[in-house]
């Protein structure tokens, strides 16, 4: 079974969660890691997806999601960012996006671009 990465700054949860819900069935056949808070929202909105939590983001989470995709453990990422707002773990955020094109995995970084990928199933 292939694992997704799911993460979204805080301005950019709401439309992770609603992605997630959309999708949930295609979702179902995947195991899901996420960073700290992302997680604990799609754990709450849809409790029978199969999803493991890291750190939060700007504690380390999103580093330790790079580690999983340099291993070859994580297959896709789902990456809602807010371009609108300075955060403090710009460089984790940047490293992240680094390593998925690295090692050449789906990332979608808007909703557009997940939309597509899990109507597609391009991360099969
Ligand atoms: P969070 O981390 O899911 O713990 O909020 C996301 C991020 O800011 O990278």
């Amino acid at each position: 079974m292939k694992t997704l990465a799911l993460v979204a700054h805080d301005k950019k949860k709401d439309a992770l969660i609603t992605l997630v819900k959309r999708h949930e069935k295609t979702l179902s056949a995947y195991k899901l890691v996420a960073t700290g808070t992302t997680g604990g929202r799609i754990r709450e909105a849809c409790p029978k997806l199969d999803i493991s939590t890291v750190k939060s983001g700007p504690l380390g989470g999103d580093q330790q999601i790079g580690a999983l995709i340099a291993e070859g453990k994580v297959h896709g990422l789902i990456f809602y960012l807010d371009p609108l707002t300075p955060m403090p773990h710009d460089v984790d955020v940047k490293a992240l996006m680094r390593l998925s094109a690295v090692y050449n995995i789906p990332m979608a970084l808007n909703e557009a671009t997940a939309e597509h990928l899990l109507s597609g199933t391009s991360f099969a």
